[in-house]
Order: C-alpha cells, then sequence, then structure tokens
C-alpha cells in the first residue's frame, strides 16, 4: 500500500476517532508519523499508530527531516505527503509547505483557520471529519488522494514552466465573471464566446477572486466538480519508475502502487515484477511484443523473431505484428477456442528443421474475446523447452490476459505456487482495466517480468538517450494520470492492498452464475450446441435473433470449424444475476430464431 505520511501536531484527537477506527481496521497505512511535541500517553493516534505500522518517526522537533525522501525536491518526486497540522503548530504548516507537503490545517475557529491559511495551508477545516467529508473520503484508503486534490491545484496556481496550458483548468486569475443572464435566467451562451475571444488581458479585468466555479471553459455538464480531483491536471508520462521527472502534476507513486497490487494479487514478489498502467489491453500487447521482439532479437545476434499465436487471438495481436514487422505463425484452435498443442508442436518441429536459430515469441492466450478460453501454458510451455531451448534456441512468452487476468491469481487454472515468469518464462502480461474490473476509465496494466526489463533496457547496451531527462520506455510519451487515480481506486475498493477479499467474491459470484447460466441453457439446447471453457465466464449458444442480440449486448461469435452454427455469446459478470438470466431464458425460449434450436 501506498505510504502517506500524516503530520499531526498537537492533537485534537478525541474529536476524532474516525481516523483512528481506520488507521486501526488497518485500512489506511501510515508509515511515517510524525507526533510533534505531542508525546503525551494514552495519545490515541500515536497508539493506533504504533500498533498497526511498522516506522514511527517520532521526534519532538523537526520530525520532517526524519521523513525519507522529504527533501524539497524528492517531497514533489513522491508527494502524496499528507500533512494534517492542527491548530498552534506554526511552524509545522510552514516546515510541512515548504517540504512539498499537501497541507491541511485543522482549527477550531476562524481565527486559527485563517492563520493556518496564512502559514501556507493548502486547505483547512474544522475537523478531520470534515476534511474526509469535504472531499467524499469514504474508505480510509482514499486519504492518500487528497495530496492530489489539494496539492496539485496549488501547484496550477503558481506554474509557469512546462508547456502546457492548462486552459481546462485555469481559475482565479483568469477566471471569468459569470455572463449576464436574460430575463428568464438563461445565460447568453454566444455572448460568453465573445467575451472570450477578445484576450485573456480583458477578461482580466473582469476577474473575481472568489475561487468559484467560473473558468474559462466551464465543465460542469460533463460531470466534473471544480476543485475535484477529475478536474486537476494529472500526467503520468514516461516510465512509471524513472527517477527522472520533468512534470510535477503527475500520480506515479498511485502508479507503482498498482503494480505492487497486482504483485501482491499474482504472489509475485514485488522485487521480481514491473509494470505501468496503459491505455488498455492492446496497448499493453503491442508494448509486450515491442519489448520481447526487440529482447530476443538482441539475445539471437540480430535474428527477427517468429511470433506463434493462435488463430483466434484478439486482433490487436496481429496489428501490433504488423506495427512492429513481426512475421508470425497462426495455430489452430480446439472447439473451445483454446490453442492446439498438437498443432503447435508441428509447427515447432518444422521451425526447428528449417530456420533452428529463429528465436520464438509465443504469445498466449489466457481467455480468447471470444469463448474465454485459457491456452494450456504449461503444455505450451514443455513444448517450447523441448523444441527451442533444448535444441539451442530461444523463446519468450507474453499472455493476454485481457479479461481473465483479474481472475487467473483466484482461479489459479494451471495450479497453485505458480510464478508465470519463473515457471513458464512468461516476460510480459497484458491485463485490461475496463473489462473484468469494470473501470469506467478505459486503462489497463502491463506486468512484467524485472529481471527482462533490465536485461532489455540495459542503459549502455540499448544506448538508450536521456536527452530530455525522460527513459521512457512506454509506447505513449504523456499518459493519463487521472485514469491511474480511477484504477487505483478500483483495485482498493476490492481489498486488492489488502487481502483481495472483495474481488474474490465478485469471482464466486461470477462463477456461480455462469454455472446456473450453462444449467439454464444446456436443459433448453442442449450441452453439444454450446461452448462453454473451463474456467470461462462466457458461454456461447445457437444465436437468437438480431432484435434479442441487441436487447442483451450479446456478442456475435464465430468459430473457425463451426460454420455450421452461428454462435451467440454472454460474459456473466458482476452485472448479471439470477434473475437477469432467468428473464433472458424465457425471451430465448420465446424467440422465433432460438425457438428452432430448442432439445
Ligand atoms: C478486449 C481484448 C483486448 C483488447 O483490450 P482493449 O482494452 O480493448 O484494448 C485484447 N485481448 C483480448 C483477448 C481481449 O478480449
Amino acid at each position: 500500500m501506498r505510504e502517506v505520511a500524516v503530520f499531526i501536531a498537537p492533537c485534537l484527537y478525541d474529536s476524532n476517532k474516525s481516523f483512528v477506527s481506520g488507521l486501526q481496521k488497518n485500512e489506511i497505512s501510515v508509515t511515517r508519523f510524525d507526533v510533534y511535541a505531542d508525546k503525551k500517553e494514552g495519545n490515541p493516534y500515536l497508539e493506533a499508530v504504533k500498533k498497526h505500522n511498522k516506522i514511527v518517526a517520532e521526534s519532538p522537533e523537526g520530525g520532517f527531516s526524519q521523513f525519507k525522501g522529504c527533501s524539497n525536491h524528492d517531497a514533489i518526486e513522491d508527494y502524496n505527503f499528507l500533512c494534517i497540522a492542527i491548530e498552534d503548530s506554526t511552524r509545522g504548516v510552514t516546515r510541512a509547505h515548504s517540504s512539498g507537503m499537501c497541507v491541511i490545517g485543522i482549527g477550531s475557529n476562524e481565527i486559527e483557520l485563517n492563520r493556518l491559511m496564512s502559514q501556507g495551508a493548502h486547505a483547512v477545516a474544522k475537523s478531520i471529519s470534515d476534511v474526509l467529508q469535504m472531499f467524499k473520503i469514504h474508505n480510509y484508503y482514499q486519504v492518500q488522494y487528497l495530496p492530489y486534490a489539494i496539492y496539485l491545484r496549488d501547484i496550477v496556481n503558481r506554474k509557469v514552466g512546462y508547456p502546457v496550458s492548462l486552459l481546462d483548468t485555469l481559475r482565479g486569475r483568469f477566471m471569468i465573471v459569470p455572463p449576464e443572464t436574460d430575463d428568464d435566467g438563461i445565460a447568453d451562451i454566444d455572448q460568453e464566446l465573445d467575451d472570450l475571444s477578445i484576450s485573456l488581458d480583458q477578461s482580466e479585468r473582469k476577474v473575481e477572486l472568489n475561487n468559484g466555479a467560473n473558468r474559462i471553459i466551464p465543465r460542469e455538464v460533463l460531470g466534473i466538480e471544480p476543485g475535484s480531483l477529475a478536474d486537476v491536471y494529472i500526467n503520468n508520462v514516461g516510465w512509471p519508475q524513472d527517477k527522472i521527472n520533468n512534470i510535477h502534476f503527475n500520480s506515479r507513486g498511485l502508479e507503482m502502487d498498482c503494480i505492487r497490487m497486482f504483485a501482491k494479487l499474482y504472489e509475485i514478489s514485488y522485487d521480481e515484477m514491473r509494470g505501468f498502467l496503459t491505455s488498455g489491453g492492446t496497448e499493453g500487447n503491442f508494448c509486450g511484443l515491442w519489448w520481447q521482439r526487440d529482447y530476443l532479437k538482441r539475445k539471437s545476434g540480430g535474428r527477427d523473431p517468429i511470433i506463434l499465436t493462435s488463430n483466434l487471438s484478439h486482433y490487436s495481436v496481429s496489428k501490433a505484428c504488423q506495427q512492429l514487422c513481426i512475421e508470425g505463425r497462426l495455430i489452430s484452435t480446439l472447439p473451445d477456442g483454446s490453442m492446439n498443442c498438437e498443432e503447435l508442436e508441428r509447427t515447432l518441429i518444422s521451425i526447428s528443421e528449417s530456420e533452428p536459430e529463429r528465436p520464438i515469441l509465443m504469445q498466449v492466450n489466457i481467455g480468447t474475446t471470444m469463448t474465454g478460453a485459457i491456452d494450456d501454458l504449461p503444455a505450451i510451455h514443455s513444448l517450447l523447452v523441448k523444441h527451442v531451448s533444448n535444441r539451442g534456441g530461444i523463446f519468450t512468452v507474453h499472455m493476454d490476459a485481457a479479461l481473465t487476468g483479474a481472475i487467473l491469481p483466484i482461479i489459479k487454472p494451471f495450479g497453485d505456487n505458480i510464478n508465470y515468469f519463473r515457471d513458464f518464462n512468461v516476460k510480459t502480461i497484458a491485463i485490461s482495466g475496463h473489462k473484468f474490473f469494470g473501470s469506467v476509465c478505459i486503462c489497463g496494466v502491463l506486468l512484467a517480468c524485472s529481471e527482462f526489463l533490465e536485461e532489455c533496457f540495459n542503459q549502455q547496451e540499448v544506448g538508450v538517450k536521456y536527452l530530455t531527462g525522460l527513459h521512457d520506455i512506454t509506447p505513449s510519451g504523456s499518459r493519463s494520470g487521472f485514469n491511474v487515480l480511477s484504477f487505483h481506486n478500483t483495485l482498493c475498493g476490492l481489498y486488492c492492498h489488502t487481502d483481495a477479499r472483495r474481488l474474490k467474491d465478485v469471482v464466486a459470484h461470477c462463477i456461480r452464475n455462469t454455472d446456473y447460466f450453462v444449467e439454464r441453457m444446456s436443459e433448453l439446447v442442449g450441452e453439444e450446441k454450446m461452448i462453454h471453457p473451463l474456467f470461462s465466464l462466457q458461454v456461447c449458444f445457437p444465436r437468437p435473433s438480431e432484435k434479442m442480440m441487441q436487447k442483451y449486448s450479446l456478442m456475435p461469435v464465430t468459430m473457425p470449424d463451426r460454420d455450421d452454427v452461428e454462435f451467440a455469446g454472454v460474459c456473466i459478470l458482476i452485472n448479471v444475476d439470477k434473475t437477469r438470466i432467468d428473464e433472458f431464458m424465457v425471451d430465448y425460449k420465446k424467440d422465433e430464431v432460438a425457438k428452432t434450436f430448442l432439445k
């Protein structure tokens, strides 16, 4: 879990019991805690922190110097530092501010609040509960998002560097007075646009420093609340773990935290795993194949690798191969949609005979788009060892686990205690954030074996240029930092930062309902007319009428060796329950096309 440094000086602890109970529930991890000048026995904050957290920086004075990484520079690099300064901690606020922390001042009356504000607090409130309410914080892990809401806004107001205009975000100095309203109270929108076209200098004369919602480009219609996290500029350009960083408006710390949660979920140590948040499964596939192409080429003295992928792989794989000029062989599939290992073996033998030194890039599907079939990775790995490594060749494996990557470590289709990197020579795993996880922000994650990445991007060997001060090994350049917050919130909401108990519950719910769907559908059409691969949450059955396809957003499915039947597919996720399945079955039974398939 991401660390939140909380600084609480002479405390109003009695009025903030909820904060303590959050600590006790271990939902917020406070690893740096400064009890500035208050060592009174029985201080409940201190007790709670001591009991539930590992590190306690206890120092009567100058506590910040003990916070690792809290020099001016580092704090900016790593700034989800939160300082909650209470009442007469004058020096505390000033120091925290100059250390680059986000400072929330707590004071009991107006005079105190004004004083804290003038000392540099980014926000003030009368109690911690007020802070939580003000920022709509419902769970304690969300406390770590506060600095983004407050501190980033503060940077926006001071920024003169880096060529981003922040036009969307500007407020305060450039704020425009609301347009005059007509008699009926509706703003004259055209008039407002005319005003804008005058020039900023002129509009500045109309400025009112009320810190309200008005701005050059109003966005309330999009549901974006002024001052909310969706309202600040957050750009995670580059590789999240890169020390060098030109952009202060970033949430890279939380991005690394997402990778940490995946490491936990996959039971792989964080040292062994690297990664970043992608724009989705497609970028993950592209990047995984890109890195592996270059790695294999370098490892094999300049030979172009050949990719082996099944004929049911997602089209993003062939698209990436085109972009990256990787030659490929399509391997046929079994009736359930998983890779045909017999054909894979024949292909491997034929390559080893004709081009024994050709490196192999193996792409496996952990859940195909059409049927959710999982390729038999242990069997594929054995074949690769037998026909590639044992004959002196090299291979690597990329896993496309767009949807199933979320549940793979829970359903464990290949058995317990599996480390994909170590046991199957997997180098990268691409997962979508908006499929099983259901993030409304379109995003994904690419997990990579850290040893592989180090070899891949060894600075001397590859000669990466640090011209711009950025060591960017991601495909895209600027990346959404808000997506990171959103996905982080999703992961924590599923308790991936602790024991993933809610994710496990969700998975169990989906499996139960998938079983129920299979049972009901096989009563109607019979199992032989259905496709339901082992461990899949997807079920295919004879395609009903177009009307029904539309009504239930069914996926049209065509299987390579089944051109006799047209299928439709469902994916039973958390939004589907037994009632909906029952309704579906009633409709299916009545459907004029589906009727012809009934037993
Ligand atoms: C959806 C999907 C992708 C692409 O993911 P996006 O997040 O849509 O880019 C890749 N592979 C498989 C198997 C998929 O189902």
